[in-house]
């Protein structure tokens, strides 16, 4: 298929941050923006200084409206730093960098929230005022908070403090997403599942950005996430089943395409390799296909990795090798359009 005759293709993706911003870059670059859905996790979503944050709904937002800071990969471009400056100068607490036009906006979704608005209302405000017609949707509107055990003191604790203020420097035991099996999934992300011609799974981070989103009840149903013993699935998570065949849904799997965070052993940014390794899995593309073989009929890794084609191919997988560094808007978009075409002609 042309690239010319994708545009009109009804398009979802599951996105964490960096690395599905990049993607959703992409894909809007190919498909018409308003027929391209996507599905943002909210595990990572915390408050500071009184300010409600969701880290990986800003990527995608500011990614979308042109603004991200690329360098940084969060944030704004041409930001400024008063209030944290002047917040050092108190001793006040500044692991968490917030730039000004940022806390404008947090300001601006605290106060939506604190008004009874839904976290879906306010992503939706926000994509109109800067004009996305993208469908950019948090993965739930009820309150999910992705928990790390630390292995070396059995300590639990936040996202943020493990991701920003530890530097996710320190090796964990268990991940888990507190809250999650009273969540639903927020309005229109199972229509955007069910009615899309083609689902893309980032390559985003599998235990810190897409499980979260899989792990949700409704969506589990749908896209059913294995269990590993390293999430210590207990009577809170009942309602989360295992990838068991029965569980398996053919229709979407063969619409599911998923493109793959690690090249050559490692992680771009961020800790998913040393992550993948601590649950038990093989810090390789051929170990994140492993968690996406039930859901997902095809894989993209990167050229570097086409050695381990017929592993992937193994497991049931169609497996494609391509350039998978996203390192601008054309290198995301010529991704996007080999993955959706891998998945149409799946
Ligand atoms: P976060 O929420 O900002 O941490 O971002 P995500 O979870 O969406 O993405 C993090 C993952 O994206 C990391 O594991 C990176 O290896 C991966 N990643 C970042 N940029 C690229 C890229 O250009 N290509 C690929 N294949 N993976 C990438
Ligand atoms: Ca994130």
């Amino acid at each position: 298929m042309r690239p010319e005759n994708l545009t009109k293709l009804k398009i979802t993706v599951l996105a964490g941050g960096v690395g599905g911003a990049k993607m959703i870059q992409g894909i809007v670059n190919t498909i018409e923006p308003s027929r391209v859905t996507t599905i943002v996790n909210t595990g990572d979503d915390t408050i500071l200084h009184g300010l409600c944050i969701s880290p990986d709904l800003d990527t995608v937002t500011y990614t979308l409206a042109g603004m991200i800071d690329r360098e940084k990969g969060w944030g704004l471009a041409d930001e400024s730093w008063t209030v944290m400056h002047t917040l050092e100068e108190l001793k006040g607490e500044t692991w968490f960098r917030l730039g000004d036009k940022d806390i404008a906006l947090h300001m601006f979704r605290t106060n939506m929230l604190s008004k009874g608005a839904t976290l879906s209302e306010v992503a939706s405000t926000l994509c109109a005022h800067f004009g996305i017609t993208t469908h950019v949707l948090p993965m739930s509107n009820d309150p999910i908070k992705t928990v790390l055990t630390l292995a070396e003191t059995g300590e639990e604790i936040g996202f943020q403090e493990y991701f920003v203020h530890l530097s996710h420097a320190v090796p964990v035991s268990r991940i888990r997403y507190a809250g999650i099996e009273d969540a639903t999934a927020a309005p229109g992300v199972i229509k955007a599942i069910t009615s899309a011609d083609v689902i893309i799974i980032s390559p985003s981070n599998p235990f810190l950005s897409i499980l979260p989103i899989l792990s949700i009840p409704d969506i589990s149903i749908l896209l059913p996430p294995p269990v590993y013993q390293a999430m210590a699935p207990d009577q809170h998570h009942k309602s989360c089943n295992p990838a068991d065949k029965q569980h398996i849904n053919p229709e979407i799997r063969a619409k599911t395409v998923a493109v793959s965070p690690i090249i050559a052993g490692k992680a771009l940014k961020g800790p998913a390799d040393r992550l993948l390794n601590e649950m038990g899995i093989k810090p390789t593309a051929a170990g994140v296909a492993s968690i996406y073989r039930d859901i997902a009929s095809v894989f993209i890794i990167d050229d570097e990795d086409v050695a381990l084609k017929e592993e992937i191919e193994d497991m049931g997988m169609k497996c494609l090798a391509t350039n998978t560094i996203m390192h601008d808007v054309e290198s995301s978009r010529n991704l996007a359009i080999e993955a959706i075409k891998a998945a149409i002609q799946a």
